[in-house]
Formats: C-alpha cells, sequence, structure tokens
C-alpha cells in the first residue's frame, strides 16, 4: 500500500534536452556558475531562428540560477548599424527577457589587440601581405595542403612593427593582413593560418575612426566569451568546425577556458531566415519593410499579433535538436492560435458581406444585445452590441441550393444570429444578372433569450453586425511569402529564390466590424468569431482603420495546399 502512494505521489522525471544534460555534467563536476550570452550581429533585425537561440540562452541560465549576457558581434563596421541594436533590445524585452549585462565585441577590441601581440611574441601570428585572391589560392583544397606564404616566417620584431603600423593607419585595405601561424596542410581548412586582423579604413558605430584594423568573427568570439567568464557558449550547427579553433586560440593565450556546443538552427517550411535575404527583400520594396507582417522577424510577428508567450511556446515546443530539420510552419501558427484563444477577446466582424433585412423587425429600432467577451475567460465580461433592421452575414453563410447537412441560412430555412434572434430566410432578391444582392429574413421574437418559441432546435448559428452602426475597416490576410516549402527550391524551374515569392501573400478586402472595435488599440488581438485572430496594424488612423490577421481559426492555408 505504502509503495504504491509514494509511486501515485512521484512526479514523472522531466526528459532534459542535449544542452541541459551539458550543463547538468558540468554542474555535478564542480561548476558552479551558468554564465550564457546572446550574441547577434547587429547588420538586420532578429528573426523567429534567433528567437529560439533568445529562448535557449536566457532559458537555461534562468532554469539553471544562472545569468545570460547580451553581447552585440560588432566586428564588422561596414554592415552594422544602431538602427538595429535598438530594435534587438526591443524584441529581446518583448519576449520577455533582461540580459544581466550589455556588451559588444568593440568594447574588447584594445583587449583583443593586445592578445594579438602575446600570440605574435609566442612566435604564433605573423603579418602576411599576400593580396586577398593569393591567400584564397594558397590555402589548399580539402585534398590538396595549402603553400606557406613567403611572408609567413618574418621575425618576432619585425611582425611587431609592422602589426603596430597597421593599426597607425599605414597602409590601405588588403594591404596586409594578420595571421595565426598553425598549419597550412590541417585537414580543417580553418587551420590554415586563419586571418586574425584585416585592413578596414571604416567608421564604427561604436569606436568610430580609432581603428583602422578589425578583428575575424573565429578571432573575437572565443576570447570575447572569455572576458565575460561563459561558461556555456552555445551556437548553432555550422559553427562545429569552428570549435577546434576557438579552443585553441583560447589555450594558446591561456585564458578562461569558455566552451562552445552547437544546437540545429531553426528551420521553418515556406520561410526564409537569412539576413541577407530578407535585407534584399527590404531594400527591393517586395515587403513594405522589417516589419511587414508577413517577414520571420520578431517585429513583424508583433505586429502581425503574436504574443511573447506564443513565441516562446513554438520554441518550447521545437525543442533543441542536435540535427538541422525543417519544421512545419503550421506549428508557430498553432501555438499563437493556443495562446489567443485564452486571451483574446472575441468580437463580430463580417469579412464578405451579404445584406439581410429583417422584414417584421420595426424601422428605426435598436436593441442592445448581450455578448460575452471570452469564453475562457469569464474575468472579461460582457458588452453590448446593437442589433436593428439591416443587418450583414458572411456570403458563404447563405446557400441558395445546400446541401443536405447545411445548417447555415438557406431559403426556407432557419438559423440562429450570434447574441441575437433566431431568423428564417424567406426571399432572395437578386440583380438582374442574377447575383444575390440581398436576403429578405423574418425573425422569431420570442428567440432572443436563446430558446425559440415553440422548442423548435436549431443547429446553426452564424455571426453579424448591424449595417447602420458597422464600420468598414480595411483588413490584410497573410499567406506565405513563398509558394515553396524550401524558398531555395529550384526544381520546379525558377532560377532562384526570388522567384518563388508568392504574388497573393498580402489580400487586402474590406471588412465591417461591430461599434466596439472603434476604440481597438494597436497590437491588441481579437477572435473575430468563426473568422480568425485580428488585431489592429499600425498603419490604422481613425478615418481608415487596418486590420491585420494574425492567424485563421484553422490551418487552412495547409489543407488547401495538400
Ligand atoms: P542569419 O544567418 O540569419 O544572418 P546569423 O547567424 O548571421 O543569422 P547572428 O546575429 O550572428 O545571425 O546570430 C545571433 C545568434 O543567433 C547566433 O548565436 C546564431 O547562431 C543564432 N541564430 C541565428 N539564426 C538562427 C536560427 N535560424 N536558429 C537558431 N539560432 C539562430
Ligand atoms: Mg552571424
Amino acid at each position: 500500500m505504502e509503495m504504491n502512494n509514494i509511486i501515485e505521489t512521484t512526479e514523472p522525471k522531466e526528459k532534459l534536452n542535449f544542452l541541459e544534460e551539458i550543463i547538468e555534467e558540468s554542474m555535478a563536476k564542480g561548476e558552479k556558475r551558468v554564465q550564457t550570452r546572446f550574441p547577434p550581429e547587429p547588420n538586420g533585425y532578429l528573426h523567429i531562428g534567433h528567437a529560439k537561440s533568445i529562448c535557449i540562452n536566457f532559458g537555461l541560465a534562468k532554469k539553471y540560477g544562472g545569468k545570460c549576457n547580451l553581447r552585440f558581434d560588432d566586428t564588422n563596421p561596414v554592415k552594422e548599424d544602431v538602427e538595429y541594436v535598438d530594435s534587438i533590445k526591443r524584441d529581446i524585452k518583448w519576449l520577455g527577457f533582461d540580459w544581466a549585462v550589455e556588451r559588444y565585441a568593440s568594447d574588447y577590441f584594445d583587449q583583443l589587440y593586445d592578445w594579438a601581440v602575446v600570440l605574435i611574441k609566442k612566435g604564433l601570428a605573423y603579418v602576411d601581405d599576400q593580396t586577398q585572391e593569393e591567400i584564397r589560392l594558397n590555402r589548399g583544397t580539402i585534398s590538396e595542403p595549402g603553400k606557406e606564404s613567403p611572408w609567413r616566417n618574418r621575425s618576432v620584431e619585425e611582425n611587431l612593427d609592422l602589426f603596430e603600423r597597421m593599426k597607425a593607419g599605414e597602409f590601405a585595405d588588403g594591404a596586409k593582413v594578420l595571421r595565426a601561424k598553425i598549419d597550412m596542410a590541417h585537414p580543417n581548412m580553418l587551420f590554415r593560418d586563419p586571418i586574425m586582423y584585416r585592413i578596414l579604413h571604416a567608421e564604427h558605430h561604436r569606436t568610430g575612426n580609432k581603428w583602422c584594423i578589425y578583428p575575424m568573427y573565429d578571432y573575437a568570439h572565443g576570447q570575447s566569451d572569455s572576458i565575460e567568464q561563459i561558461t556555456h557558449s552555445i551556437c548553432t550547427l555550422e559553427f562545429d568546425v569552428h570549435r577546434p579553433l576557438y579552443d585553441w586560440f583560447i589555450e594558446a593565450l591561456e585564458i578562461y577556458p569558455s566552451h562552445q556546443y552547437e544546437f540545429a538552427r531553426l528551420n521553418l517550411t515556406y520561410t526564409m531566415m537569412s539576413k541577407r535575404n530578407l535585407l534584399k527583400l527590404v531594400q527591393e520594396g517586395a515587403v513594405m519593410g522589417w516589419d511587414d507582417p508577413r517577414m520571420p522577424t520578431i517585429c513583424a510577428l508583433r505586429r502581425k499579433g503574436y504574443t511573447p508567450a506564443s513565441v516562446r511556446a513554438f520554441a518550447e515546443m521545437v525543442g533543441v535538436a542536435k540535427r538541422d530539420n525543417v519544421i512545419d510552419l503550421g506549428k508557430m501558427e498553432y501555438c499563437v492560435r493556443e495562446d489567443l484563444n485564452k486571451v483574446a477577446e472575441r468580437r463580430m466582424a463580417v469579412l464578405n458581406p451579404l445584406k439581410v433585412v429583417i422584414t417584421n423587425w420595426e424601422e428605426g429600432k435598436t436593441e442592445m444585445r448581450q455578448a460575452v467577451n471570452n469564453p475562457e475567460n469569464p474575468e472579461a465580461g460582457m458588452r453590448e452590441i446593437p442589433f436593428s433592421k439591416v443587418i450583414y452575414i458572411e456570403r458563404d453563410d447563405f446557400m441558395e441550393n445546400p446541401p443536405k447537412k447545411y445548417f447555415r441560412l438557406s431559403p426556407g430555412n432557419e438559423v440562429r444570429l450570434r447574441y441575437s434572434y433566431l431568423i428564417k430566410c424567406e426571399e432572395v432578391v437578386k440583380d438582374e444578372e442574377g447575383n444575390i444582392v440581398e436576403l429578405h429574413c423574418s425573425y422569431d421574437p420570442l428567440s432572443g433569450e436563446g430558446s425559440s418559441s415553440d422548442g423548435r432546435r436549431v443547429k446553426g448559428v452564424i455571426h453579424w453586425v448591424s449595417a447602420e452602426h458597422a464600420t468598414e475597416v480595411e483588413v490584410r490576410l497573410f499567406n506565405p511569402l513563398f509558394l515553396t516549402e524550401d524558398p531555395h527550391d529550384t526544381s520546379n524551374g525558377q532560377q532562384s529564390w526570388e522567384d518563388n515569392l508568392n504574388p497573393e501573400s498580402l489580400v487586402k478586402t474590406t471588412a465591417y466590424i461591430e461599434p466596439s472595435l472603434k476604440e481597438a488599440p494597436v497590437g491588441v488581438p481579437y477572435q473575430f468569431e468563426r473568422v480568425g485572430y485580428f488585431c489592429v496594424d499600425t498603419d490604422s488612423t481613425a478615418e481608415h482603420m487596418v486590420f491585420n490577421r494574425t492567424v485563421t481559426l484553422k490551418d487552412s492555408w495547409a489543407k488547401m495546399n495538400k
């Protein structure tokens, strides 16, 4: 008996992901701290892939009582900008995370320079005068060793002198580089005397014109981690070949040994994730900007109506993988739908209107109906919606010749208006071409409290808005930006990923909204009953409201395209 009790009350052991396993192992061996960092390059806006990395780095630090730094990897002055720095900080905060300290790789330029001098003195670095082209040609291939540079065996004194003069600005861009002296025949190409510094007479967004030599990623990243005493430097899989070099610099300099661990980057179907290509979309005007709701950026998801909780839930759902894979975009939509179902208030709006006249309703009379704001949350309370003689319903909610199990409106058939009366279609009014222009319906005055006058059962419930009280608004419906699951897929005969752009990724239409939506603030999510989740867009004005569809109620796109 007792045994049984114990089994029943024991929580099932939570399954750890491989990064958690690594951390728990290192803690078991005596590591006391967990210190991570998120290291964006400020050369673009953060996207959903970065959100995944943010959730991992900040999430692990939080789970193990550690800290996560925000470090801007700003070693390339040409592509970087403060605009990006600000947007990155805003997006991380919006996701619900806060960094321990804000750092920049450029904070360490002096230290990195001093360490380069240390390596020169140890005979582990040299100044090379070869052109970029020569360096490339002499690197060899995977099957062939490289050729040593004629400048490789310069004396320490000469190297120190030249490196100092590189820093002083005596040489033109590309005239010289500083290279680590490792092994030109190494099987890992990255070890064939990697470049540590290049000359670049460019203004840096933080250090101005102080420097005209800039460190390369491989020389800067590990050392920056080491300075910040990062215990777990987590990055994406393509950096695994860089790890031995990361370790080599740290060992050669005899500094704090940070360690790098790699996980699989997030890829999504129908989604372009590279910043370089996203920038191209923005520059070429293929989208309205970095925050165009069709973009995979965090600011675009926010504008589209995604909640921080839904993005975090998605990151959690896809988990941490060791091998590259592609996640179905539908999963992300599932996560936002789940969250919005809990938090979004319900409203009524009609996207494809059909006019309905209630023939036995008194001319000019308005009645306020009571509506539930959110059945998932009683605290959201109630609101009033005006009902009057002329209303709009969705065209799809009427069929002149319905199939058998059609429970919505059809000639002679009755339907429930959400939060209001039962109506019956008495007459279909058509124009000269035979198009349906309006319906004449009668209503049952005794059906207003939810039942009918004689207990008859009506299955269909449809939404509506009062024509006189409704406001016409613009609605933007978004479909995936690409037609192919893999944007780079050219097996369909297209020349490049740009030919795979979906011409119907943005569909603008009009809708009629119930009066309470006129006060809707930008970004607050609503469920338009039976239609989908929507929010007011930043383009919206009091005179011309614009709503974004965040996500449909059901996964219609996936079904349409299967
Ligand atoms: P992109 O390839 O999109 O330009 P990036 O890797 O150059 O991205 P960084 O600013 O260098 O962008 O990335 C910051 C951090 O985010 C890095 O640790 C990187 O590994 C991680 N990251 C970038 N893209 C993804 C992704 N798709 N999934 C998971 N993590 C990512
Ligand atoms: Mg990068």
